[in-house]
C-alpha cells in the first residue's frame, strides 16, 4: 500500500518548500533533529517560497515571518520553520503572506524569503516541517529521499493517534464530510455570562469530537480551547453568541458546547454573589452594611491608618531580563519545562486539596492547570521567544497583555481570573529560576499588596518605606500578620482579589484598625487620614512615656507586660518600648532563611545575644515550631494532607529529635543561667513534656548546670487546656498561644481567608479554655500568661486579666498600649465581668460587652 495514499482516515500534507527532502534526524539542529519539535521531516529549499501544505487555519506567524503553524481541519498543528537560528534575522529577508488568524488553502503562498540572503547569514537554509501535538497525530507515511515540489508532492501522512480502527470503519464519511461547518447561537443565562467555569466546561465538552469550535461574539473570536480567549469575548449574561463548528463532528461539537452554556450549572449561583469585587471575605463582619465607593474590607491584621502608594510585591521580585541568553529553541525548551513542572506542582496541590475535602481549592488550582496550556498565552509567549525574548519575559509579557485585555472587559469577575493569570506567571517565572531578591525601590510611603505574604517576603522589607500591608488573602494570626504587628506596620488580610485590580501607584488610605481600605481618595480622606495616623502616633507617644514602668492594675493586681520577639532587633525594640520581659521568642523566625540547620554554637551565639540586650529581663525561648504554615528551608517534611494537624511543634521531635537536642543543647549554655526560659510548643498530654523535661534535665547534668532551667508548656491545644492541671503538676508556667487554640478549638484555619473574622479569640468557647487552663495551673501555684495575638487586642485585655491571667505578651510596639490599657483597669471588676462573658454565646457578643465596660480611646 502507498504510504502516502489519503486512506483509512490519513490525511496527506503536501511539501510547504521545494528541494530535496532531509530526514528529520539529519537537520543539522538537535532540537529538532530529536523531535523535540515533534515528529516531521526536512527539506532543503532551493526556492524562496513556502505554500500551505493542507487547507486550515493559521493559528501562528513568527512576527520574524520564518515560522508558521498551521492547524488542520483534524486538528493537527504543522510547523513550518525557514532555515535553522534564522530568527536570529530579525526578519530580514522574508515577507510574510498571510496573517494570523486566516484561513488558507492548501498551495496558497504564506511566506516569500530570499534564498541566498538567508543561506549566508543563517547556519543552514534546511527547514523542517513537524507536527507540534504530535502525542495527538502520528506520522504514517514519508516522502522519500528526493526532490519534492512546493504545493505538489505529498510530503507527510498523518493519523489521528488511537482512531485506526474507527476511521477505517468511516472512511467514506471521513473523507466526504470533513469540511463540514455549522454554526448555533446560543443565548448565555448564566449569571456572570461567559466567565471562567462556564468557558472551562465548554472547552471540555468540546474535547473528543473531530472538530474545531470557535465562538463569536460581536466582532470578537475564540478559539474555545482558549479560557482567556474566551473570557476576552466580554459575552455577558444575556448576551447572543455564535459557535461555529468546522469538521467532521462540526455539529455534535457546536451542540455539546452549546448544552453545556445553556445548562443550570450546579453550584454556579454560589460563584457570583461570593466573588464579586467589592464583597471579600473579611466584610463578613460588615454584612448588611454597604461599602462606601472604592472602598474594599479586609480583616485587621496589626491596627492603625496609614497612606500610600500601592505597590505590588509579588511583582516586585520576579523581573527577568528581556532579551534571551540562548537561542529561541532554547528559551522554549526551558518554558516548556517550566510550565510541565509548574502542572505537575498545580497536579499534585489539586489532589491534596480533594483529599482534604477543599473542592473549591481544587477547583481553583485545576482552573490555573487549564491556563497553563491556554494555546493564546502559548502562542504568544513562544511568538516573543522568537523575536530573541526570554523565556521569562515572555511569559510574563503574554500574561500582562492577557490581563489588559481583560481589563478592557467591563465585568467585575475578570478581575478575579485577572488574579489567577498573576499567580501563573508568578509560578511560571519561579520555575523558570527568577525567585530573586532584588529589592525594587519603594516609594516614600508605600501600601504593599500582596496575595499573601510570607515570612520570608517581609524578612526583606525596607521598613522605613512601607506605610500598610494589604493581603488579599491570609488570616489574622498568620506568620506574616504576626510580623507586621511585631514591626508595628497596619495590616490588612483577607481583602480578596478585588485587591488586584488596583493599580500599581494609586493612593490608597488603609484604615487596618477599622478594616478598610479606600483607593483613590479624595485629598480631604487624605488629610483626615493623616490627622487620624498622628493622633494615634501621640496617643501611642504619651503611653511610651510610662512605658518603662512596671504596672499592675487600679486595685494593685500586678501583670508583666512582655514582648513576642523573633529577632535581635525585635529584643531591642522591646526593650525601648518598656517590655519587662521576653514572653515568646519564636526560634523558627531567627532561623527562617538558613538553608541549614543550626548548629549548638550557633543557636547559643543567637540567644545569648538576646540575652545581653535584654539588660537583665529574661527570656522565654520556644523550641522550634515549625510545620503548618512555618515552613523552613532546611527541614523538608514529608507532604501532608493536613498539616496543621500533622507534624508540627514539638511533635517534629519524633522524625528529627537531633534539630531539638541541639537547641536544648544551646539554649542551656546561655548565661547567666537564670535569664533564660523554655517553652514547649504543641504539646497535647503531659506524657510529651516528662519526657522532654527528662531530656532537658540531662542535657544539663551534661553541661554541669546545679540549677534548674524553668520550663513551660504552650497550651495551644484544647486538649492541653482541659488538661492544664496534669501539665502544671510537671511545668513552671502555663503560656496560652491562642492563635492556635483559637484555630483548633473552633476548627478554623488561622490562614483562611474566608474564615478570618470568624476565627476570634474572645470566642466564648476559647475563652472557657482560658479559664480552664488558669484553674488547673493555680491548683499547682503555677502562673501562666498569654502570648496569642488576643493578648495585644485592647478588647481581650481586660478579660484576660479578669481570668487570672498574669503576664500578657504582646508585640514589642503594643507594649505602652498594653501597659495603659491595664493602669486603667479595676482588677475585681475584671474577674466579675470576665466570669460573665463565659456565658454568653458568640465573639461578637463578648466583644460588644468589652467595649461597653472597657471602651477604647
Ligand atoms: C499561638 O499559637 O498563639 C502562638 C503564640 O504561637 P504561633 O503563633 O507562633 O503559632
Ligand atoms: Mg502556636
Amino acid at each position: 500500500m502507498d504510504p502516502m495514499n489519503a486512506a483509512h482516515g490519513r490525511f496527506v500534507l503536501t511539501a510547504p518548500l521545494s528541494g530535496p527532502v532531509v530526514p528529520l534526524a539529519s537537520v543539522p539542529d538537535p532540537v529538532f533533529a530529536e523531535g523535540l519539535f515533534g515528529d516531521g521531516i526536512g527539506i532543503d529549499p532551493l526556492e524562496g517560497r513556502m505554500v500551505a501544505p493542507c487547507d486550515g487555519t493559521v493559528t501562528h506567524l513568527a512576527r520574524t515571518g520564518h515560522a508558521v503553524t498551521l492547524q488542520t481541519a483534524e486538528g493537527a498543528e504543522v510547523l513550518v520553520h525557514i532555515g535553522i537560528d534564522t530568527v536570529e534575522l530579525n526578519g530580514d529577508g522574508f515577507t510574510a503572506r498571510v496573517e494570523q488568524g486566516a484561513q488558507v488553502r492548501r498551495g496558497d503562498l504564506l511566506i516569500e524569503f530570499d534564498v541566498d540572503a538567508i543561506a549566508c547569514r543563517a547556519p543552514s537554509l534546511v527547514s523542517v516541517v513537524a507536527i507540534a501535538n504530535s502525542d495527538a497525530f502520528e506520522v504514517v507515511g514519508r516522502a522519500e529521499a528526493g526532490d519534492v515540489r512546493a504545493g505538489v508532492t505529498p510530503l507527510l501522512a498523518l493519523r489521528a493517534r488511537g482512531a485506526a480502527t474507527e476511521v477505517v470503519a468511516t472512511e467514506a464519511v471521513a473523507v466526504s464530510s470533513v469540511e463540514t461547518e455549522a454554526r448555533r447561537s446560543v443565548t448565555l443565562s448564566h449569571a456572570g455570562g461567559l466567565h471562567a467555569r462556564p468557558a472551562a466546561r465548554a472547552r471540555e465538552a468540546a474535547r473528543g469530537f473531530d472538530a474545531r469550535v470557535e465562538v463569536r461574539y460581536r466582532d470578537r473570536n475564540a478559539a474555545v480551547e482558549s479560557i482567556v480567549g474566551l473570557l476576552a469575548l466580554g459575552a455577558a449574561q444575556g448576551a447572543t453568541i455564535e459557535l461555529v463548528g468546522i469538521g467532521r463532528d462540526a455539529q455534535k461539537a457546536i451542540d455539546a458546547v452549546a448544552d453545556e452554556l445553556t445548562r443550570e450549572a450546579a453550584g454556579e449561583a454560589n460563584e457570583t454573589p461570593a466573588r464579586q469585587l467589592s464583597p471579600a471575605p473579611g466584610a463578613v463582619r460588615q454584612a448588611g452594611e454597604p461599602l462606601p465607593p472604592n472602598t474594599l474590607a479586609g480583616v485587621c491584621a496589626a491596627p492603625g491608618v496609614a497612606v500610600g502608594a500601592l505597590v505590588r510585591w509579588d511583582d516586585a521580585e520576579l523581573a527577568p531580563p528581556e532579551l534571551a541568553s540562548g537561542t529561541s529553541a532554547a528559551e522554549s525548551r526551558l518554558l516548556d519545562n517550566a510550565i510541565a513542572s509548574v502542572d505537575a506542582e498545580l497536579n499534585s496541590s489539586v489532589r491534596a486539596a480533594s483529599q482534604r475535602g477543599a473542592i473549591g481549592e481544587a477547583g481553583i488550582f485545576t482552573m490555573h492547570r487549564v491556563l497553563l496550556e491556554d494555546p493564546t498565552l502559548i502562542d504568544a509567549a513562544r511568538d516573543l521567544i522568537s523575536l530573541g525574548k526570554s523565556a521569562g519575559f515572555a511569559w510574563r509579557d503574554a500574561i500582562r497583555t492577557q490581563i489588559a485585555v481583560l481589563g478592557q472587559v467591563d465585568d467585575p469577575l475578570l478581575a478575579e481570573r485577572a488574579a489567577d493569570l498573576r499567580d501563573i506567571e508568578k509560578r511560571v517565572l519561579r520555575a523558570l529560576g527568577y525567585a530573586g531578591t532584588t529589592a525594587r525601590a519603594l516609594p516614600d510611603e508605600a501600601v504593599l499588596a500582596a496575595d499573601e505574604f510570607t515570612p520570608s517576603d517581609l524578612a526583606t522589607l525596607d521598613r522605613s518605606r512601607v506605610t500598610a500591608l494589604v493581603m488579599a488573602r491570609g488570616g489574622a494570626t498568620s506568620h506574616a500578620a504576626i510580623i507586621a504587628r511585631q514591626a508595628g506596620i497596619p495590616a490588612l488580610v483577607a481583602v480578596g482579589d478585588a485587591l488586584h485590580a488596583i493599580p500599581e501607584g494609586t493612593q490608597i488610605v488603609v484604615d487596618a484598625s477599622a478594616g478598610r481600605i479606600e483607593y483613590a481618595p479624595s485629598a480631604l480622606d487624605i488629610e483626615r487620614a493623616r490627622l487620624e495616623r498622628s493622633r494615634l502616633a501621640g496617643v501611642r507617644e504619651a503611653n511610651r512615656r510610662t512605658s518603662q514602668l512596671a504596672v499592675a492594675t487600679r486595685d494593685g493586681r500586678a501583670i508583666e507586660v512582655a514582648a513576642n520577639i523573633a529577632t535581635l532587633d525585635d529584643a531591642s525594640i522591646a526593650v525601648e518600648n518598656g517590655a519587662d520581659a521576653v514572653g515568646l521568642l519564636r526560634t523558627e523566625l531567627l532561623f527562617i532563611h538558613r538553608q541549614a540547620a543550626p548548629s549548638v554554637e550557633e543557636h547559643r551565639q543567637s540567644y545569648q545575644s538576646i540575652v545581653d540586650t535584654l539588660a537583665g529581663r529574661t527570656a522565654i525561648i520556644r523550641t522550634l515550631d515549625v510545620g503548618a504554615d512555618k515552613e523552613v528551608d532546611y527541614l523538608t517534611l514529608p507532604p501532608e494532607p493536613n498539616p496543621a494537624l500533622g507534624l508540627r511543634g514539638i511533635r517534629l521531635a519524633q522524625v528529627r529529635p537531633d534539630l531539638l537536642d541541639d537547641q536544648l543543647r544551646g539554649l542551656l549554655a546561655v548565661q547567666p543561667a537564670g535569664a533564660v526560659r523554655i517553652l514547649l510548643p504543641m504539646v497535647t498530654d503531659v506524657g510529651e513534656l516528662v519526657r522532654l523535661r527528662e531530656r532537658i534535665d540531662a542535657f544539663a547534668r551534661e553541661l554541669g548546670r546545679a540549677d534548674a532551667i524553668e520550663v513551660g508548656v504552650m497550651i495551644e491545644v484544647p486538649s492541653a487546656a482541659l488538661l492544664a492541671d496534669q501539665l502544671a503538676r510537671h511545668a513552671d508556667f502555663l503560656s496560652i498561644g491562642t492563635n492556635d487554640l483559637t484555630q483548633y478549638t473552633l476548627a478554623m484555619d488561622r490562614c483562611q481567608a474566608n474564615l478570618a473574622a470568624q476565627a476570634d479569640g474572645l470566642h466564648p468557647a476559647v475563652l472557657r479554655l482560658v479559664d480552664a487552663t488558669v484553674q488547673g495551673a493555680q491548683k499547682h501555684g503555677k502562673w501562666v500568661g498569654v502570648c496569642g495575638a488576643l493578648a495585644g487586642d485592647p478588647l481581650a485585655v481586660p478579660l484576660l486579666v479578669g481570668l487570672g491571667v498574669t503576664e500578657l505578651s504582646v508585640d514589642p510596639v503594643s507594649v505602652p498600649t498594653v501597659k495603659a490599657r491595664v493602669r486603667n483597669l479595676d482588677y475585681q471588676l475584671c474577674r466579675q465581668r470576665a466570669q460573665d462573658a463565659l456565658a454568653l454565646e458568640s465573639a461578637q457578643s463578648v466583644r460588644a460587652a468589652s467595649r461597653e465596660i472597657w471602651p477604647l480611646d
